[in-house]
Protein backbone atom coordinates (compact mmCIF):
# COMPACT_ATOMS: atom_id res chain seq x y z
CA UNK A 1 0.00 0.00 0.00
CA UNK A 2 1.37 3.17 -0.82
CA UNK A 3 1.00 6.83 1.05
CA UNK A 4 1.49 10.14 -0.51
CA UNK A 5 1.86 12.63 2.49
CA UNK A 6 1.96 16.23 1.41
CA UNK A 7 2.61 19.15 3.25
CA UNK A 8 1.28 22.45 1.64
CA UNK A 9 2.48 25.88 2.74
CA UNK A 10 1.12 29.18 1.36
CA UNK A 11 3.68 28.63 -2.09
CA UNK A 12 5.14 25.50 -1.57
CA UNK A 13 4.41 21.91 -1.36
CA UNK A 14 6.37 19.25 0.03
CA UNK A 15 5.45 15.49 -0.78
CA UNK A 16 6.64 12.19 -0.60
CA UNK A 17 5.51 8.79 -1.01
CA UNK A 18 6.09 5.96 1.07
CA UNK A 19 5.12 2.37 0.19
CA UNK A 20 3.62 1.08 4.06
CA UNK A 21 4.71 -2.61 3.63
CA UNK A 22 8.37 -1.68 4.26
CA UNK A 23 7.69 1.88 5.11
CA UNK A 24 10.59 3.19 2.52
CA UNK A 25 10.14 6.52 0.47
CA UNK A 26 9.69 5.83 -3.12
CA UNK A 27 10.04 9.23 -4.16
CA UNK A 28 9.55 12.62 -2.71
CA UNK A 29 10.05 16.25 -3.75
CA UNK A 30 9.44 19.76 -3.05
CA UNK A 31 7.75 22.71 -5.20
CA UNK A 32 8.63 25.85 -4.60
CA UNK A 33 7.13 29.66 -5.80
CA UNK A 34 3.62 28.69 -6.20
CA UNK A 35 1.66 31.68 -7.29
CA UNK A 36 4.47 33.57 -8.15
CA UNK A 37 7.34 34.00 -10.83
CA UNK A 38 9.95 31.23 -11.10
CA UNK A 39 7.78 28.44 -9.99
CA UNK A 40 9.90 25.13 -9.59
CA UNK A 41 9.63 21.21 -8.98
CA UNK A 42 12.70 19.34 -7.68
CA UNK A 43 11.38 15.62 -7.44
CA UNK A 44 13.90 12.94 -6.22
CA UNK A 45 13.47 9.32 -6.10
CA UNK A 46 16.62 6.53 -4.43
CA UNK A 47 18.91 5.85 -7.19
CA UNK A 48 18.04 8.45 -9.70
CA UNK A 49 19.66 12.08 -10.40
CA UNK A 50 17.46 14.69 -9.49
CA UNK A 51 14.42 15.92 -11.65
CA UNK A 52 14.38 20.12 -11.91
CA UNK A 53 11.30 21.41 -13.94
CA UNK A 54 10.73 25.34 -13.86
CA UNK A 55 7.49 26.18 -15.18
CA UNK A 56 4.45 28.20 -14.31
CA UNK A 57 2.80 26.52 -11.22
CA UNK A 58 -0.18 29.54 -10.70
CA UNK A 59 -2.33 27.57 -8.35
CA UNK A 60 -1.77 24.67 -5.95
CA UNK A 61 -3.90 22.59 -8.10
CA UNK A 62 -1.45 23.03 -11.28
CA UNK A 63 1.53 21.86 -8.70
CA UNK A 64 -0.10 18.96 -7.59
CA UNK A 65 -1.17 18.18 -11.08
CA UNK A 66 2.69 18.14 -12.06
CA UNK A 67 4.05 15.74 -8.87
CA UNK A 68 1.49 13.61 -9.96
CA UNK A 69 2.72 13.50 -13.32
CA UNK A 70 6.34 13.04 -12.29
CA UNK A 71 5.15 10.18 -9.95
CA UNK A 72 3.91 7.75 -12.98
CA UNK A 73 6.28 9.61 -15.89
CA UNK A 74 7.79 6.53 -17.25
CA UNK A 75 11.49 7.95 -17.05
CA UNK A 76 11.73 9.11 -13.43
CA UNK A 77 8.72 7.64 -12.10
CA UNK A 78 7.99 5.37 -9.18
CA UNK A 79 4.46 3.84 -9.71
CA UNK A 80 2.86 3.14 -13.04
CA UNK A 81 -0.44 4.69 -12.70
CA UNK A 82 -2.04 7.10 -9.59
CA UNK A 83 -4.21 4.23 -9.07
CA UNK A 84 -0.97 2.32 -6.68
CA UNK A 85 -1.41 5.59 -4.52
CA UNK A 86 -4.02 3.68 -1.84
CA UNK A 87 -4.17 6.85 0.56
CA UNK A 88 -3.12 10.36 1.25
CA UNK A 89 -1.87 12.09 3.90
CA UNK A 90 -1.97 15.90 5.10
CA UNK A 91 -0.09 17.62 7.04
CA UNK A 92 -2.46 20.16 9.16
CA UNK A 93 -1.27 22.64 11.34
CA UNK A 94 -3.69 23.41 14.08
CA UNK A 95 -6.75 21.29 15.18
CA UNK A 96 -7.67 23.82 18.24
CA UNK A 97 -10.12 21.44 20.40
CA UNK A 98 -12.11 19.50 17.65
CA UNK A 99 -9.04 17.06 16.78
CA UNK A 100 -7.26 15.24 19.37
CA UNK A 101 -6.39 13.13 16.72
CA UNK A 102 -5.63 12.27 12.87
CA UNK A 103 -8.52 12.34 11.05
CA UNK A 104 -10.19 10.88 7.43
CA UNK A 105 -11.18 13.72 5.62
CA UNK A 106 -14.81 14.48 4.50
CA UNK A 107 -16.84 17.79 4.19
CA UNK A 108 -17.42 17.85 7.73
CA UNK A 109 -14.27 17.78 8.42
CA UNK A 110 -13.17 20.62 5.80
CA UNK A 111 -15.82 22.87 7.45
CA UNK A 112 -14.18 22.51 11.23
CA UNK A 113 -10.72 22.90 9.36
CA UNK A 114 -11.58 26.30 7.85
CA UNK A 115 -13.23 27.16 11.71
CA UNK A 116 -9.66 26.71 13.10
CA UNK A 117 -8.10 29.11 10.46
CA UNK A 118 -8.97 32.27 12.58
CA UNK A 119 -6.35 29.83 15.19
CA UNK A 120 -3.50 29.68 12.38
CA UNK A 121 -4.40 32.16 9.68
CA UNK A 122 -1.14 31.64 7.98
CA UNK A 123 -0.75 27.94 7.76
CA UNK A 124 -4.23 26.33 8.01
CA UNK A 125 -6.01 27.72 4.73
CA UNK A 126 -2.63 26.55 2.64
CA UNK A 127 -3.82 23.49 4.38
CA UNK A 128 -6.80 23.48 3.12
CA UNK A 129 -6.03 24.50 -0.22
CA UNK A 130 -4.03 22.25 -0.69
CA UNK A 131 -6.33 19.25 0.39
CA UNK A 132 -9.35 20.34 -1.96
CA UNK A 133 -6.42 20.24 -5.13
CA UNK A 134 -5.80 16.70 -3.72
CA UNK A 135 -10.00 15.59 -3.37
CA UNK A 136 -10.23 16.81 -6.89
CA UNK A 137 -7.30 15.10 -8.83
CA UNK A 138 -7.81 12.09 -6.71
CA UNK A 139 -11.50 11.83 -5.62
CA UNK A 140 -11.65 8.34 -4.99
CA UNK A 141 -8.52 8.06 -2.92
CA UNK A 142 -9.14 8.13 0.69
CA UNK A 143 -7.46 11.05 2.84
CA UNK A 144 -6.40 12.11 6.10
CA UNK A 145 -5.52 15.02 8.28
CA UNK A 146 -2.87 14.51 10.69
CA UNK A 147 -2.46 17.88 13.04
CA UNK A 148 0.66 19.44 14.56
CA UNK A 149 -1.66 20.22 17.41
CA UNK A 150 -3.47 16.91 18.33
CA UNK A 151 -1.27 15.27 20.57
CA UNK A 152 -0.87 18.13 23.02
CA UNK A 153 -4.95 17.39 23.22
CA UNK A 154 -4.17 15.35 26.16
CA UNK A 155 -2.76 18.35 28.09
CA UNK A 156 -4.30 18.84 31.93
CA UNK A 157 -6.39 22.21 32.83
CA UNK A 158 -3.32 23.66 34.89
CA UNK A 159 -0.73 23.46 32.11
CA UNK A 160 -3.08 24.55 28.76
CA UNK A 161 -4.92 27.29 30.31
CA UNK A 162 -3.40 31.06 30.66
CA UNK A 163 -4.01 32.42 33.87
CA UNK A 164 -6.35 35.08 31.59
CA UNK A 165 -10.46 36.07 31.93
CA UNK A 166 -11.67 32.59 31.71
CA UNK A 167 -14.58 33.96 29.23
CA UNK A 168 -11.25 34.92 26.20
CA UNK A 169 -11.18 30.82 26.75
CA UNK A 170 -14.80 30.59 26.22
CA UNK A 171 -15.24 33.50 23.47
CA UNK A 172 -11.88 32.86 21.60
CA UNK A 173 -10.42 29.69 22.13
CA UNK A 174 -7.54 31.52 24.20
CA UNK A 175 -5.24 28.24 25.20
CA UNK A 176 -2.13 26.79 24.75
CA UNK A 177 -2.36 24.21 22.17
CA UNK A 178 1.20 23.96 21.44
CA UNK A 179 2.99 21.73 17.89
CA UNK A 180 5.36 19.63 16.53
CA UNK A 181 3.28 17.48 17.94
CA UNK A 182 3.26 14.76 14.99
CA UNK A 183 7.34 15.37 15.56
CA UNK A 184 7.10 15.02 19.65
CA UNK A 185 5.00 11.70 19.16
CA UNK A 186 6.85 9.91 16.12
CA UNK A 187 10.70 10.62 18.24
CA UNK A 188 8.55 9.26 21.93
CA UNK A 189 8.10 6.14 20.57
CA UNK A 190 10.86 5.55 18.88
CA UNK A 191 12.52 6.50 22.18
CA UNK A 192 11.16 3.86 23.50
CA UNK A 193 11.78 1.22 21.63
CA UNK A 194 15.18 2.43 21.57
CA UNK A 195 15.38 1.71 25.61
CA UNK A 196 13.56 -0.96 25.32
CA UNK A 197 10.83 -0.36 27.63
CA UNK A 198 7.06 0.37 27.09
CA UNK A 199 5.99 3.74 25.99
CA UNK A 200 3.19 3.65 28.58
CA UNK A 201 6.03 3.24 31.78
CA UNK A 202 8.20 6.08 30.43
CA UNK A 203 7.99 9.75 31.64
CA UNK A 204 10.20 11.52 28.07
CA UNK A 205 11.15 15.05 27.18
CA UNK A 206 11.27 15.50 23.93
CA UNK A 207 13.36 18.55 22.81
CA UNK A 208 12.54 18.97 18.94
CA UNK A 209 15.36 21.77 18.65
CA UNK A 210 15.40 23.35 14.76
CA UNK A 211 14.69 26.54 13.44
CA UNK A 212 11.25 26.27 15.08
CA UNK A 213 11.98 24.73 18.79
CA UNK A 214 9.79 22.99 21.51
CA UNK A 215 10.09 21.01 23.99
CA UNK A 216 7.42 18.09 25.29
CA UNK A 217 7.11 16.52 28.52
CA UNK A 218 5.24 13.03 27.75
CA UNK A 219 4.40 10.76 30.43
CA UNK A 220 2.66 7.28 29.56
CA UNK A 221 2.92 8.10 26.01
CA UNK A 222 0.71 11.41 26.86
CA UNK A 223 1.90 14.73 25.92
CA UNK A 224 1.42 16.77 29.61
CA UNK A 225 3.02 19.64 28.34
CA UNK A 226 4.83 21.69 25.67
CA UNK A 227 7.00 24.82 25.34
CA UNK A 228 4.64 26.61 22.38
CA UNK A 229 1.61 28.32 23.20
CA UNK A 230 -1.63 29.43 21.26
CA UNK A 231 0.98 30.48 18.36
CA UNK A 232 4.00 28.87 17.41
CA UNK A 233 5.63 32.14 19.19
CA UNK A 234 5.86 30.85 22.70
CA UNK A 235 8.73 28.79 24.72
CA UNK A 236 11.93 28.72 23.75
CA UNK A 237 14.50 31.06 21.52
CA UNK A 238 14.12 29.96 18.25
CA UNK A 239 16.03 31.37 15.28
CA UNK A 240 14.30 34.26 14.32
CA UNK A 241 11.60 33.83 17.20
CA UNK A 242 11.64 35.63 20.56
CA UNK A 243 9.99 32.70 22.29
CA UNK A 244 8.67 33.76 26.15
CA UNK A 245 8.92 37.57 27.07
CA UNK A 246 7.16 39.80 29.27
CA UNK A 247 3.77 40.12 28.09
CA UNK A 248 4.43 44.14 28.96
CA UNK A 249 6.95 44.57 26.36
CA UNK A 250 4.27 44.46 23.88
CA UNK A 251 2.32 47.54 24.67
CA UNK A 252 5.24 49.22 26.34
CA UNK A 253 6.77 49.07 22.37
CA UNK A 254 3.45 50.69 20.99
CA UNK A 255 3.71 53.36 23.37
CA UNK A 256 6.82 54.20 21.84
CA UNK A 257 5.15 54.11 18.14
CA UNK A 258 5.62 50.70 16.75
CA UNK A 259 2.67 49.56 15.47
CA UNK A 260 1.13 46.02 16.32
CA UNK A 261 2.08 44.47 13.02
CA UNK A 262 5.47 45.72 13.56
CA UNK A 263 5.79 44.22 16.67
CA UNK A 264 4.61 41.07 15.36
CA UNK A 265 7.18 40.65 12.40
CA UNK A 266 9.82 41.92 15.22
CA UNK A 267 8.86 39.24 17.35
CA UNK A 268 8.34 36.55 14.41
CA UNK A 269 10.67 37.42 12.06
CA UNK A 270 13.54 39.75 13.69
CA UNK A 271 14.21 38.48 17.16
CA UNK A 272 15.71 35.38 19.02
CA UNK A 273 19.44 33.89 17.82
CA UNK A 274 19.20 35.88 14.70
CA UNK A 275 18.32 39.20 16.82
CA UNK A 276 20.24 38.67 19.67
CA UNK A 277 23.51 37.70 17.72
CA UNK A 278 22.70 39.81 14.77
CA UNK A 279 24.67 37.58 12.60
CA UNK A 280 22.05 34.92 11.16
CA UNK A 281 18.98 32.70 12.14
CA UNK A 282 20.89 29.61 11.32
CA UNK A 283 22.77 28.23 14.09
CA UNK A 284 26.32 26.90 12.00
CA UNK A 285 26.07 30.40 11.65
CA UNK A 286 26.28 31.71 15.18
CA UNK A 287 28.33 27.98 16.55
CA UNK A 288 30.85 29.18 14.07
CA UNK A 289 30.96 32.83 15.09
CA UNK A 290 31.06 32.09 18.95
CA UNK A 291 33.97 29.98 18.01
CA UNK A 292 35.26 32.53 16.62
CA UNK A 293 35.41 34.53 19.94
CA UNK A 294 31.90 37.04 18.94
CA UNK A 295 30.23 37.43 22.34
CA UNK A 296 26.50 38.44 20.93
CA UNK A 297 27.23 35.03 18.63
CA UNK A 298 27.92 33.19 22.49
CA UNK A 299 25.38 34.85 24.09
CA UNK A 300 22.48 34.04 21.59
CA UNK A 301 23.47 30.33 22.32
CA UNK A 302 23.68 30.19 25.83
CA UNK A 303 20.34 32.12 26.16
CA UNK A 304 19.20 29.06 24.43
CA UNK A 305 20.85 26.57 26.05
CA UNK A 306 19.69 28.07 29.20
CA UNK A 307 15.91 27.95 27.90
CA UNK A 308 15.97 24.26 27.14
CA UNK A 309 17.90 23.29 30.08
CA UNK A 310 15.72 25.58 32.42
CA UNK A 311 12.34 24.17 30.38
CA UNK A 312 13.86 20.55 31.23
CA UNK A 313 13.73 21.33 34.66
CA UNK A 314 10.17 22.30 34.63
CA UNK A 315 9.38 19.51 33.02
CA UNK A 316 11.01 17.06 35.74
CA UNK A 317 8.87 18.64 38.08
CA UNK A 318 5.64 18.28 36.34
CA UNK A 319 6.20 14.98 35.67
CA UNK A 320 7.41 14.23 39.11
CA UNK A 321 11.01 12.42 37.32
CA UNK A 322 12.08 12.01 33.93
CA UNK A 323 13.74 8.48 32.47
CA UNK A 324 14.41 9.46 28.96
CA UNK A 325 15.43 13.20 27.54
CA UNK A 326 15.23 13.06 23.52
CA UNK A 327 16.97 15.29 21.07
CA UNK A 328 15.69 15.62 17.66
CA UNK A 329 15.74 18.05 14.41
CA UNK A 330 17.97 20.13 12.31
CA UNK A 331 20.08 21.59 15.82
CA UNK A 332 19.26 18.28 18.18
CA UNK A 333 20.47 16.00 15.61
CA UNK A 334 23.73 17.70 14.53
CA UNK A 335 25.18 20.07 16.81
CA UNK A 336 27.06 17.46 19.52
CA UNK A 337 28.03 21.16 20.99
CA UNK A 338 24.64 22.25 22.16
CA UNK A 339 23.88 19.01 23.28
CA UNK A 340 26.58 19.21 25.70
CA UNK A 341 26.15 22.18 26.69
CA UNK A 342 22.25 21.93 27.77
CA UNK A 343 23.66 18.14 29.81
CA UNK A 344 26.23 19.95 31.11
CA UNK A 345 23.73 21.34 33.63
CA UNK A 346 21.56 18.82 33.93
CA UNK A 347 23.92 16.52 36.56
CA UNK A 348 21.29 16.51 39.03
CA UNK A 349 19.46 13.95 37.23
CA UNK A 350 22.37 11.93 37.73
CA UNK A 351 22.96 12.38 33.37
CA UNK A 352 26.49 11.96 32.16
CA UNK A 353 27.20 11.78 28.50
CA UNK A 354 29.57 9.38 26.04
CA UNK A 355 31.66 11.74 24.23
CA UNK A 356 31.90 9.07 21.18
CA UNK A 357 28.31 8.77 21.21
CA UNK A 358 27.22 12.24 21.33
CA UNK A 359 29.68 12.85 18.28
CA UNK A 360 27.47 10.05 16.06
CA UNK A 361 25.09 11.45 13.70
CA UNK A 362 21.92 10.34 11.70
CA UNK A 363 20.83 7.33 13.58
CA UNK A 364 18.93 7.11 16.72
CA UNK A 365 21.62 6.57 19.17
CA UNK A 366 21.81 6.53 23.19
CA UNK A 367 24.36 9.30 23.94
CA UNK A 368 24.63 8.79 27.83
CA UNK A 369 27.07 6.56 29.76
CA UNK A 370 25.78 3.17 30.62
CA UNK A 371 25.61 4.44 34.32
CA UNK A 372 23.89 7.69 33.55
CA UNK A 373 20.57 7.59 35.61
CA UNK A 374 18.36 9.16 32.89
CA UNK A 375 18.75 7.85 29.37
CA UNK A 376 19.60 10.75 26.54
CA UNK A 377 19.14 10.01 23.08
CA UNK A 378 19.08 11.46 19.84
CA UNK A 379 16.35 10.21 17.97
CA UNK A 380 16.34 11.85 13.90
CA UNK A 381 12.32 12.61 13.32
CA UNK A 382 10.46 11.23 10.74
CA UNK A 383 6.76 13.81 10.29
CA UNK A 384 6.10 12.23 7.48
CA UNK A 385 6.66 8.31 8.09
CA UNK A 386 4.11 9.32 11.46
CA UNK A 387 2.08 10.76 8.85
CA UNK A 388 2.06 7.78 6.74
CA UNK A 389 1.30 5.92 9.34
CA UNK A 390 -2.03 7.25 10.72
CA UNK A 391 -3.01 7.53 6.93
CA UNK A 392 -2.36 4.10 6.81
CA UNK A 393 -3.75 3.05 10.02
CA UNK A 394 -7.23 5.11 9.26
CA UNK A 395 -7.90 4.78 5.13
CA UNK A 396 -7.45 0.70 5.46
P1 LIG B 1 12.88 23.80 10.62
O1 LIG B 1 12.23 22.51 10.14
O2 LIG B 1 12.24 24.38 11.84
O3 LIG B 1 13.13 24.81 9.55
P2 LIG B 1 15.24 22.15 10.99
O4 LIG B 1 14.79 21.06 11.89
O5 LIG B 1 15.53 21.83 9.56
O6 LIG B 1 14.33 23.43 11.13
O7 LIG B 1 16.59 22.76 11.66
C1 LIG B 1 17.27 23.81 11.08
C2 LIG B 1 18.34 24.32 12.05
O8 LIG B 1 19.23 23.24 12.40
C3 LIG B 1 19.18 25.43 11.43
O9 LIG B 1 19.27 26.54 12.27
C4 LIG B 1 20.53 24.77 11.28
O10 LIG B 1 21.57 25.68 11.45
C5 LIG B 1 20.56 23.74 12.39
N1 LIG B 1 21.58 22.73 12.08
C6 LIG B 1 21.57 21.82 11.08
N2 LIG B 1 22.74 21.13 11.09
C7 LIG B 1 23.49 21.63 12.10
C8 LIG B 1 24.80 21.36 12.63
N3 LIG B 1 25.58 20.43 12.11
N4 LIG B 1 25.24 22.09 13.69
C9 LIG B 1 24.46 23.04 14.21
N5 LIG B 1 23.23 23.35 13.77
C10 LIG B 1 22.75 22.66 12.73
Amino acid sequence: MNVLVINCGSSSLKYQLLDMTTEEVLAKGLVERIGIEGSVLVHEAPGQDKVKLEQPMKTHKEALNLVMTALVDPAHGVVKSLEEISAVGHRAVHGAETFSDSVVIDDAVIKSLEECSELAPLHNPANLIGINACRELLPNVPMVAVFDTAFHQTLPGEAFMYPLPYELYEKFKIRKYGFHGTSHKFVSQAAAELMGKKLEDLKLISCHLGNGASLCAIKNGKSVDTSMGLTPLAGLEMGTRCGDIDPAIIPFLVNKGYTVEEVDVLMNKKSGVLGVSGISSDFRDVEGAANNGDKRAQLALDIFHYRVRTTIGAYVAAMDGVDGIIFTAGLGENSTTSRAAICGGLKYLGITIDPVANSKRGEATIISDKDSKTTVMVIPTNEELMIARDTLALAK
